[in-house]
């Protein structure tokens, strides 16, 4: 499959809510999924974001594995909230304080259709509830007020990059 484009805002296809995904079938998406993520740099990335609506994402946040969450859903998440920079491969460039729970459980299949719980905390529990929103439509910039999120796409608007 090799690597694959990116879908990137304003595409409609973002605002899609992913449908659920067969482990069996995604083998060959998560493969290529990986591939792009490495090349794009990014430590996230949800098939939604490479025009697959499917419930599937995949991270590799530095000191930890690369990880394939299909299905997943959040079953726990901290009081406690964090502040963080975030980005997105969707929306280049563009970079914003995000808040969310600092710490999350999820539970989602792997490739070899086995279900597991994983406890995250710092950058893991952030990139896990990042790529979630994109299932369900959400993106980072969705989190900021009006005023901010404006702002913001002012500025990519007017960016040489979004041409594509
Ligand atoms: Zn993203």
């Amino acid at each position: 499959m090799g690597m694959l484009d990116l879908v990137t805002y304003p595409d409609p296809r973002l605002n899609a809510q992913s449908e659920p995904a067969d482990p069996d079938e995604v083998r060959d998406l998560v493969g290529a999924m990986f591939e792009t993520m490495y090349a794009e740099e990014g430590i996230g990335l949800a098939a939604v974001q490479v025009g697959r609506p499917l419930r599937v994402f995949i991270t590799k946040v530095q000191d930890d594995r690369e990880r394939v969450y299909i299905n997943p859903e959040i079953v726990e998440t901290s009081i406690e909230e964090d502040t963080a920079e975030e980005g997105c491969l969707s929306i280049p460039d563009v970079r914003a304080d995000v808040t969310r729970p600092a710490r999350v459980g999820v539970q989602a299949t792997n490739l070899k259709g086995r279900t597991f719980r994983l406890n995250a905390q710092g950058l893991l529990a952030r990139a896990i509830q990042h790529e979630l929103d994109h299932l369900n439509g959400r993106l980072f910039i969705d989190h900021l007020d009006e005023r901010e999120r404006e702002a913001l796409l002012a500025d990519y608007a007017g960016s040489p990059r979004r041409e594509r």
